[in-house]
């Protein structure tokens, strides 16, 4: 169900400072939970729709022009496009503190060459399993392993901070802490994995049916906390309790995308970020493809400006309401829509999902 954005207060001002460049949503690999890729069978149209090198250098211009500071450049995978050289030099000329995601299979010496004289203030590498038998089950091509594991090396010959990160899914669950180890042994203690946390539905037309890889709730609760307590007890030190756990969530959770706030959807989303996409979309975030502008024809300030100012966010559904788990719910509006189609509607996997924390919580109160 599409919302139609009503004013409700006077919001603060926005200011478009952290951008996305969604270059393509192609990608080499085919990866079972890829929330952007769309079937091999829509490449060559999407080749016809995508920006020309001029007009993402054009959008960059725009952009700078408007106020951005922070810009990601990703995918699909950024790389594949034979013109990411000449867009990436372009783009870089602004002056942002510029980010590249990238699955790393695809780096070459004419991308090195680029990226040297042109170094992104961060890089982002996907690792999606430590052995190439994963890769083949988790992107369907076994070769890409040893191919990322290359580019990453490439890459990190570049004054840029890396950061490598993760998606897990039932395919590679198993392989969770190998890969943990192989970014430890391959490229240094000092890089942790990051993972996504959730994963929904694929948005935008994506091919991917997420609901068939998934890890179940409880599987993908069990992996959050096996992960997660080292990273609490690095950021909480010395108070970490690890039967206390419940006071540690209650405290993370007081700011829940459940309660309105003087924002559009409740985060940074359109307020002071966007994602223009790879057809030229002004979108508020990656994952959201309502409230569209068109950042071509209307030129990118004119794009802002329209994205609506105010939305109104459905009043939230009576199971909702009703929920003892709101306060650790880690649902939004983006997969709230991606789950159920309403930027309003009660997305059944973050319920699961949620519940299995609480009762987790609660049986480490007793
Ligand atoms: S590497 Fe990333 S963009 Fe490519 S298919 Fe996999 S998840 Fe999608
Ligand atoms: S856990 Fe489910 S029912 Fe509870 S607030 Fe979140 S989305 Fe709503
Ligand atoms: S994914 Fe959700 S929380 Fe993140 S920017 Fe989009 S709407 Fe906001």
């Amino acid at each position: 169900m599409e919302m139609k954005p009503q004013i409700i207060h006077e919001m603060p001002k926005r200011y478009p400072v952290d951008g996305t460049f969604e270059l393509t949503v192609r990608c080499n690999l085919h990866c079972k939970m890829c929330l952007f890729r769309h079937a091999d069978s829509e490449n060559a149209s999407i080749i016809k729709k995508e920006l020309t090198t001029e007009q993402w250098i054009s959008m960059a211009d725009q952009a700078a022009e408007a106020g951005t500071i922070s810009l990601l450049i990703t995918g699909g995978e950024p790389m594949l496009r034979p013109d990411f050289c000449e867009i990436w030099e372009g783009i870089y000329k602004r002056g942002f503190l510029i980010t590249l995601y990238t699955n790393g299979t695809l780096v070459n010496d004419k991308i090195m060459e680029t990226l040297r004289k042109y170094p992104p203030h961060k890089i982002g590498i996907t690792i999606y399993g430590a052995s190439p038998g994963t890769y083949e089950k988790v992107c369907g091509d076994s070769k890409a392993y040893e191919k990322a594991v290359e580019g990453a090396h490439r890459l990190q010959t570049l004054p840029s901070r890396l950061e490598f990160r993760t998606t897990i899914i039932k395919d590679n669950y198993r392989d969770f802490d190998a890969v943990c180890q192989l970014v430890e042994k391959e490229f240094g203690r000092e890089y942790r994995l990051i993972q996504t946390r959730m994963v929904t539905q694929s948005v935008r037309g994506a091919c991917a049916d997420v609901r068939t890889c998934r890890l179940d709730p409880k599987e993908n609760v069990e992996l959050a906390f096996h992960r997660g307590i080292n990273i609490i007890k690095d950021f909480i030190g010395d108070s970490y309790d690890e039967n206390n756990l419940h006071a540690v969530f209650q405290d993370s959770g007081e700011e829940t995308a459940l309660k309105p706030r003087l924002t559009l959807f409740g985060c940074d989303a359109g307020m002071k970020s966007y994602t223009i996409s790879w057809d030229g979309q002004l979108l508020g975030c990656q994952m959201l493809g309502n409230f569209a502008q068109n950042a071509v024809k209307k030129g990118f300030q004119k794009a802002w400006e329209d994205f609506p100012g105010t939305v109104k966010l459905p009043e939230l559904n009576e199971t909702c309401q009703k929920c003892e788990n709101q306060k650790l719910c880690n649902s939004c509006c983006a997969s709230r829509y991606a789950e159920t189609g309403d930027l309003g509607g009660c997305p059944e996997y973050v319920c699961q999902d949620t519940a299995v924390i609480n009762r987790l919580l609660r049986r480490n109160e007793r």
